[in-house]
């Protein structure tokens, strides 16, 4: 990204672009399934985020619960007598965000927010990987997460988990003073290989797992 175009902050999430869906309903849900226009949606929102240079998939925390989904009458949370059932409630969620990306002028900066099973039933996560348009939001994350997203989905969330619980039994023991602060091989818990070729994890089932968020500022280098 460039230097004049900031990471989108946590805090800073109300639409600067015209609030409207991408596309309007063209069928409704009843005789169509959500699965069926997310899709169709989705393929209308790839194609533009592909072929406009600013915009990025990023995911991010969801901290005030306020923000949209922009999957609309679509969104997987959505009933049509409740108010307000698709804002996103979830920890975590995915922002859209770049200029140009949708025709509302030169220049606008938009930024779009999905509930993560709403964007995943869009877009293929295959498809943001390999086209480096998808990147974490600053802030600290997991060592699941990111090895998660270092590796494009392709890691064994059991080995992480066993690593994760490790280093945490471990720092454990150093603050009850039964383990030398003193580092030395083979004293400290490691990852090993935790890569897998292919059998890709899904992002949904990452940030469900109960290690999703831990180990956040230690072994950075494993
Ligand atoms: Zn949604």
């Amino acid at each position: 990204m460039a230097a004049t175009e900031p990471a989108p902050s946590y805090l800073d999430e109300k639409p600067v672009a015209p609030d409207a869906d991408l596309a309007p309903a063209s069928a409704s849900t009843s005789t169509k399934s959500r699965a069926e226009s997310l899709a169709k949606k989705g393929e209308m929102l790839w194609e533009k985020i592909q072929e406009t240079a600013s915009a990025f998939v990023y995911l991010q925390a969801s901290l005030s619960g306020r923000a949209k989904c922009r999957a609309g009458e679509d969104c997987l949370h959505f009933e049509p007598d409740m108010k307000q059932t698709n804002k996103i409630k979830d920890e975590y969620r995915i922002c859209v965000y770049g200029t140009n990306l949708f025709p509302y002028g030169n220049g606008v900066l938009s930024k779009y927010y999905y509930h993560v099973p709403c964007f995943r039933s869009m877009i293929s996560q295959q498809d943001l990987f390999d086209s480096g348009k998808f990147r974490l939001s600053d802030g600290k994350w997991g060592l699941m997460v990111r090895k998660w997203y270092e590796h494009q989905g392709c890691v064994d969330v059991d080995k992480i988990s066993a690593y994760v619980r490790a280093c945490k039994a471990h720092i454990a023991e150093l603050e009850k003073g039964e383990t030398q602060k003193v580092f030395h091989p083979g004293m400290y818990p490691t990852l090993g290989d935790y890569t897998l070729d292919a059998a890709s994890q899904e992002l949904e089932h990452i940030l469900s797992h109960d290690d999703c968020m831990e180990v956040q500022a230690m072994v950075e280098n494993n």
